[in-house]
């Protein structure tokens, strides 16, 4: 693949098809108030392919104005669930209609394989946000158990005015995990996508409002963390803030609410998830599971199992069948329906995956595959899957979230000693277990600690199951009908009776 190659396929791609590149306020696209704009870069060959209305606080100021109108107006807040599902719907339907756009939009945008950008990416962002239309005209509020002499009714009821904070690794899906939800139970919400990968963001806004979500409801400001984020992060108007990125700035939004209005905070944050492969277990499904749950995304994945805890019996056969799979796994042009690891999504990001490489290597690790940057003559950001050996728990790259195709490898003992190298982390996203034992699965399971356990499999999910973190992975749970609970509030409504 040659630079002019790859060059030539991004504009191929991006060919009839227009790309929004100013936010989306009470109906309609405009240009930030400043006037500013920052660029958006695709990591596939480094080129600039839009530049985006870059909002800051006045910016957020007018969506939020707008959002809370919308709200008090009652277009969308007290329509009844029917409607909302219906208006939902449409929009679930259109993001199917709109399918290879948005995926275009998304695989230009931040380089995942434009494969998966269509089977993984759009199709569950549609899904969700289906799940939520349909779910809210079937979920019933309570009558408390008191004595006769009163009705007490126990109502949930939208917030007002959230803000929904994603990040770019799967950036529509994100969006549709926050919007899904906070749009079926009555809310206003203002997204701020990633300012690496705004465009699916921005296309959404034009969709919900083609499926008859009123204006102002449904609000897109693209820009920086530090100007757009902080200020809905601040914004005293803002009731809610939704937000999944890294456990740094989760924290930062907890300071910010903190030191504004109280608004509710929900942080679905990173994690350095433990792929435990004891000695008892089909080693073959482990490795290309241990691979794949490393490699998939360029392991730009929250719940990447990052660290393979494997028994010491069976560390150097498994290593040698996760190199096999992995040497199958090599970055391409994302644009290229058959590359399965695409572009790390920006040069920064880039620098830092390298930048743990070699510190995995000073602490002592082993470089066994991988560890090099790949097909820098496109211009774009590619990584070699890369795995080390004889990682100790206390190593950076065994600590921190490298967000990235590497694989750290530690080695264990027994069950006990698995369990305690798993825990022994500050997240607590996600974790998984292969074993041909009931009681090892079971007792292991409930020992972990984290938000989701996988027994003989990695990286599942359905829209059906809660997902999110224990520890500083966050808390408040997306997907499934629990996380209709975090975008509204319980009202107790006491009606005392004349006997
Ligand atoms: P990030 O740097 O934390 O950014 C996430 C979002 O926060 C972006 O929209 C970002 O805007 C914004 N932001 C950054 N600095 C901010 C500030 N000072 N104030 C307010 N907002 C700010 O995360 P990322 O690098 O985009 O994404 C990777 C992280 O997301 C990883 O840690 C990953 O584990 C996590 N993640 C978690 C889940 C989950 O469900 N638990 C899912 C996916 C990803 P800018 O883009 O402008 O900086
Ligand atoms: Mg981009």
């Amino acid at each position: 693949m040659t630079t002019a190659e790859t060059a030539h396929s991004v504009r191929d791609a991006l060919a009839g098809i227009e790309i929004r590149s100013q936010a989306f306020i009470d109906g309609e696209y405009v240009p930030a108030l400043s006037g500013e704009t920052f660029d958006c870069v695709t990591p596939i060959t480094g080129e600039t392919i839009a530049r985006i209305a870059a909002c800051g606080p006045a910016d957020v100021d007018r969506a939020v104005r707008g959002a809370r109108a919308a709200f008090e107006a009652g277009s969308w807040s007290r329509r009844s669930p029917k409607e909302r599902k219906r208006a939902l719907g449409r929009l679930a339907s259109l993001i199917e209609e709109h399918g290879e756009e948005l995926a275009l939009l998304e695989t230009v945008d931040m380089g995942k394989p434009i494969r998966d950008a269509r089977r993984v990416d759009i199709p569950l962002a549609a899904e969700c946000i289906a799940y939520y239309a349909e779910a809210i005209d079937k979920v019933y509020d309570e009558l408390a158990p008191t004595d006769p002499s009163a009705v007490v009714m126990v109502v949930r009821e939208p917030l007002g005015v959230v803000g929904a904070v994603v990040p770019w690794n799967f950036p529509l899906l994100m969006a549709a995990w926050k919007v899904g939800p906070a749009l079926a139970t009555g809310n206003s919400v203002i997204l701020k996508p990633a300012e690496q990968s705004p465009l699916t963001a921005l296309r959404l806004a034009e969709l919900a409002a083609e499926a008859g979500i009123p204006a102002g409801v449904l609000q897109v400001v693209p820009g920086f963390g530090e100007t757009a984020g902080q200020a809905l992060g601040r914004h005293p108007g803002v009731d809610m803030i939704a937000f999944t990125g890294s456990t740094e700035v989760g924290k930062l939004f907890l300071r910010y609410a903190g030191e504004s209005n109280m608004k509710r905070v929900a942080l679905e944050c990173g994690g350095k998830s433990p792929h435990i492969v004891t000695a008892d277990c089909d080693l073959e499904a482990a490795a290309t599971a241990v691979a794949w749950g490393i490699f998939y995304n360029q392991g730009e994945v929250c719940n990447a199992g990052s660290r393979l805890l494997v028994h010491r019996s069976v560390k150097e056969e498994l290593l040698e069948r996760v190199r096999k799979v992995a040497e199958g796994i090599r970055p391409g042009n994302p644009l290229d329906p058959k590359t399965r690891m695409g572009a790390i999504v920006d040069e920064a990001q880039l620098e830092r995956v390298l930048g743990y490489i070699e510190a995995g290597k000073e602490e002592g690790a082993e470089l066994l595959l991988g560890g090099s940057r790949a097909l820098e003559e496109t211009g774009g950001f590619y990584v070699e899957p890369t795995v080390l050996d004889r990682v100790r728990n206390d190593m950076r790259v065994a600590r921190e979230e490298i967000f990235g195709p590497v694989l750290a490898t530690i080695e264990f003992g027994d069950l006990d000693e698995a369990v305690a190298i798993a825990n022994d982390s500050v997240y607590g996203l996600a974790a998984a277990i292969w074993t041909n034992d009931v009681n090892v699965a079971h007792v292991a399971a409930r020992r972990l600690r984290a938000g989701v356990v996988w027994v003989n499999t990695f990286d599942r999910g359905d829209i059906s199951a809660p997902f999110g973190g224990f520890k500083q992975s966050g808390f408040g749970r997306d997907k499934s009908i629990h996380a209709l609970e975090k975008f509204t509030d319980l009202k107790s409504i006491w009606i005392q009776l004349r006997q």
